[in-house]
């Protein structure tokens, strides 16, 4: 099978559409709640509304956090753009518009991809609608995940939640949050599961809110479980333990979001890239994509240079989706566009921040705020370094246990 790389057919009104939303309805908002952190953005409950009424009429469908989830239909053995395609597109769309109110979209969370990556069809069902967050950071847990302390002890048909979450994206906002928590630490990872708490759960409260560098309209949230009885139904994927598999089942969420992460950083990039280039423009300082950069203006060198790293990590994006969507393992491909797409966004954006000079590091402009909103595209859902030790791992094809 082979990829075509210029945006499928179907999907050009969409990343149109979605473009026009970004323009009109998330820049002029960009500025205020990167003031007015911990402020609700109330403009996007207008554009949830929308979102949600494409995804019923089978418009947009896919088209967000929950487009992750892998058909399950028979394979025809065509080439599919499907849900995953779509997500990247649409969700980097979003971001060209602002990365933290994209983050803050309700029902678009982190949560969501993971329920619509592991949920069974039952759950799915279920949980459609729900706006859920996803926790697995703690205080003493961060790129090592497998290490989690949060306890999940059966009793009678509910599971008992004890542990404290850090840093959790929408965490105050949300319906629910999908919780990471061990069965049983003795076992290792392979007895790692995710459970879905409901808001209002007793013995589940949000400590505080987190003040940050950049993506200040998202909220960032401590919660801690205190005998937080979960019903066991809420237990995402199979209840067993399967020593063999072992992470397997929770990290397949990574493959379906990290791909999602990098549409993140590529949207910012891209906001940032056209501006410079528009502001290089009207400085007099012509680009020309057809002769060779030594021969340009310094300005316009590195310009090209910058575009030639976005679109390193734009084909990365798109060659991890549609492996998704083409029912392709594509563990090492997502990494892969992560980390690229991590380091480029905070290269490009901080890079188009020194190209405009003092325009770039005022607050009358949004480059100085596109610069701090992309670092954290190569912190979450796993970092930079994280990112190039999984793509070593598979390139080499040692075990988590062989290269840490
Ligand atoms: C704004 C924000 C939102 C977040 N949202 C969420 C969320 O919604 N849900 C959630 O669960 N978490 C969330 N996180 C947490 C995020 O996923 C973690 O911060 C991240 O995984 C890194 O973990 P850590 O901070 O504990 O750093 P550490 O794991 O302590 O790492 C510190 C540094 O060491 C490096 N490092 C660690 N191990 C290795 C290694 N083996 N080899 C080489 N280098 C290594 C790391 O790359 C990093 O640079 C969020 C974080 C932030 C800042």
């Amino acid at each position: 099978m082979a990829i075509n790389l210029e945006d499928p057919k179907k999907l050009k009104p969409l990343r149109e559409q979605i473009h026009q939303v970004a323009m009109n309805m998330l820049r002029p908002i960009s500025r205020k709640y990167d003031k007015a952190e911990h402020e609700y953005p109330t403009e996007l409950d207008m554009l949830a509304a929308m979102a949600d009424g494409l995804a019923e009429s089978g418009q947009g469908e896919g088209a967000g956090a929950t487009g992750v989830r892998r058909d399950s239909k028979p394979d025809d053995g065509t080439v599919k753009n499907g849900a995953n395609m779509s997500s990247v597109i649409s969700v980097s769309e979003m971001c060209w518009g602002d990365v933290g109110l994209t983050l803050a979209m309700p029902r678009q969370g982190l949560g969501n991809s993971a329920i619509a990556s592991v949920a069974n069809d039952e759950q799915h069902e279920r949980f459609d609608g729900v706006w859920a967050s996803m926790a697995i950071t703690e205080p003493g847990t961060g790129s090592d995940s497998a290490n989690i302390k949060t306890t999940a002890t059966l009793d009678g048909d509910h599971y008992v939640l004890n542990g404290e979450k850090i840093f959790v994206t929408s965490g105050d906002r949300s319906d629910a949050v999908v919780v990471w928590a061990t069965l049983d630490k003795e076992l290792g990872k392979a007895a790692i599961k995710s459970f879905v708490v409901e808001k209002g759960t007793p013995g589940m409260k949000v400590e505080r809110l987190e003040h940050k560098l950049g993506i200040k309209a998202s909220d960032t949230a401590t919660i801690t479980f205190t005998d937080c009885r979960v019903p066991a139904e809420n237990l995402l994927g199979s209840p067993e333990i399967n020593v063999k598999e072992g992470f397997a089942g929770a990290m397949a969420t990574f493959d379906n979001t990290r791909p999602l992460v990098a549409s993140m950083a590529v949207g910012c990039a891209r906001a940032a890239l056209d501006y410079t280039r528009d502001l290089l423009q009207q400085a007099g300082v012509e680009i020309d994509y057809d002769r060779p950069a030594h021969l340009q203006s310094a300005a316009a060198a590195k310009f090209i240079q910058l575009e030639s790293d976005y679109e390193g990590a734009y084909l990365l994006m798109l060659q991890a989706a549609w492996m998704a969507d083409n029912r392709q393992p594509n563990s090492k491909e997502a990494s892969m566009a992560k980390a690229k797409a991590g380091r480029m966004g905070s290269d490009v954006t901080l890079s188009c921040v020194e190209l405009a000079g003092t325009i770039g590091y005022s607050e009358g402009e949004l480059l100085e705020k596109w610069a701090r909103d992309s670092k954290i595209l190569d912190i979450f859902e796993g970092t930079q370094q994280i990112q190039q030790l999984i793509v070593a791992r598979r390139v080499l094809g040692l075990t988590s246990a062989e290269l840490k």
